[in-house]
């Protein structure tokens, strides 16, 4: 255990946000884990697990005791025949992947990145994009949950299944996760097709896109009429990857560096943002075959700042029209692309996808950079759309905004009562976005 020391100061991957802990936590098994939580409820001081920190909002900040997990992160068992793994919650994405591959399985569907813990991705309901396929949460086949007076809680489909349900998405509220079983399905190659497109062809062609495509995003880039898309099909053809250098110039360059550069010039010179984003789908179209979760996940260089809202895949075109209004009524330029995905719905009570199709739109700025009145627009446009902010991204809504927009509210709310009674897993955020326990 670390005990807390003037220069124990806690920050998230972005750096907007940062807390002095009393205590931080290192445990390496499952009886550490447990002995954690209790050291911190004896004390009377609340707890707050921390996987890998890419959260942008307050969610795992605490003064109490922080246990971080990056320590907690096996595989416990690889079961090829039922396609379920079980594993410690602080693993990463990344990690796992490596393990499933070697047993000729994935998972079914990623983000953008997996640098995650695959606790932390679970506890806010993180998605890549996908009509046919859902979020993370939705493969947690069971969990074994550390409750608030320190038992542990082993819940699934058919053990406790008022709990399991909820905390598939526990938003770091439902007790401490310590592991978790996914399901996985066979490794399969992503057929990938990279290119700039005139944002206007995508939007006129937008459900024949995300309908003819089993993965389908693209980022609009503020300031110009251009979109970078991206589709993925699933083969069985062998990989044909990207020349190392186009890998290597799109990754860098579009995703990373080009961004970069045009967010540090941007803050001196606005004005040449317009100018700069223009040049960006030069980068050229890329085509290429992959092991799948090479496909969906990219490393990211440059640190921002992002708020992403979910909205009913139908209120889509019109929440989407009204933030390229707001980017060009609010003349400020914005150095980030805007980001479009989709996803099936899901039975998860607080997914921000819980029953129904579901598209999400993504604004970023650089760090730095002004982001208050173009969140804020952004926001107000979600709630006209009844839209739901990522756990983990920033937003400025309340309990009391949030309660209607989610049909498993209350029994979300019902499992908190039973799982951590005492809100020892609470913390300002929870009690800003989830309210009281109990009440
Ligand atoms: C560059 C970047 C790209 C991203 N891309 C995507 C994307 O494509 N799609 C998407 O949906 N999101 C994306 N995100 C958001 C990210 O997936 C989520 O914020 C995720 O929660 C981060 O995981 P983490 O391990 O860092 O969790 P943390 O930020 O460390 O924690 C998040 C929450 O999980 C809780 N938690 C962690 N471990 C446990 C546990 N064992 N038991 C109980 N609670 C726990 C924490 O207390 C906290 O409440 C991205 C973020 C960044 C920075």
């Amino acid at each position: 255990m670390h005990r807390r020391s003037s220069s124990t100061i806690w920050r998230n991957w972005a750096r907007n946000q940062h807390c002095s802990p009393h205590a931080i936590e290192r445990p390496a098994t499952e009886a550490a884990l447990v002995a954690a939580v209790g050291r911190a409820v004896a004390a009377g001081r609340r707890v707050k697990a921390v996987g890998a920190g890419h959260s942008f909002t307050s969610i795992a900040l605490t003064d109490g005791h922080l246990v971080d997990l990056s320590s907690y992160g096996r595989v416990l068992a690889v079961d090829e025949e039922r396609g379920q793994v079980t594993v410690e919650a602080g693993i990463t994405l990344r990690a796992l992947n490596r393990v499933l591959a070697r047993h000729g399985l994935a998972l079914e569907n990623l983000g953008d990145i997996a640098y995650q813990s695959v606790a932390g991705a679970a506890a806010t309901a993180t998605h890549g994009t996908g009509l046919r396929f859902r979020n993370l949460s939705s493969s947690i086949v069971a969990l074994r949950v550390v409750a608030g007076d320190g038992t542990i809680v082993s819940c699934s489909a058919t053990e406790r299944p008022e709990l399991w349900s909820p905390a598939r998405v526990g938003v770091g509220a439902l007790g401490l996760v310590s592991t978790l079983t996914l399901r996985c399905v066979p490794a399969f190659n992503l057929h990938a097709i990279e290119e700039a497109r005139p944002v206007d062809g995508v939007l006129e062609r937008l459900d024949d896109l995300v309908e003819g495509n089993d993965h389908f995003e693209f980022f609009w880039i503020p300031g110009t009429r251009w979109a970078l898309t991206k589709r993925n099909r699933r083969t069985n053809e062998g990989a044909r990857p990207r020349a190392r250098w186009d890998a290597f110039r799109n990754e860098m360059l579009a995703d990373n560096l080009a961004f970069g550069a045009m967010l540090r010039i941007g803050r001196r010179r606005p004005e040449w943002i317009p100018s700069m984003a223009r040049r960006i789908p030069s980068a050229g179209p890329q085509d290429y075959v992959e092991r799948s979760d090479r496909v969906f996940a990219s490393p990211r260089h440059v640190r921002f700042l992002e708020m992403e809202y979910a909205v009913p895949r139908e209120a889509f075109p019109e929440a989407l029209a009204r933030v390229r209004d707001l980017v060009a009524r609010i003349g400020v330029p914005i150095g980030f692309p805007v980001e479009c995905r989709f996803v099936a719905g899901d039975d998860i009570p607080l997914s921000t996808a819980s029953g129904r199709e579901t598209a999400y739109i993504a604004v970023h700025t650089g760090i730095g950079a002004p982001h208050q009145e173009y969140f804020a627009g952004v926001e107000a446009i979600m709630n006209d759309h009844d839209g739901r902010p990522h756990w983990g991204k920033l937003h400025f809504q309340t309990a009391a905004g949030l309660a209607a927009r989610y049909p498993g509210w209350d029994e979300f709310q019902e499992a908190r009562t039973v799982l951590d009674p005492a809100g020892t897993f609470a913390n300002p955020y929870t009690d800003r976005v989830l309210g009281p326990v109990g009440g």
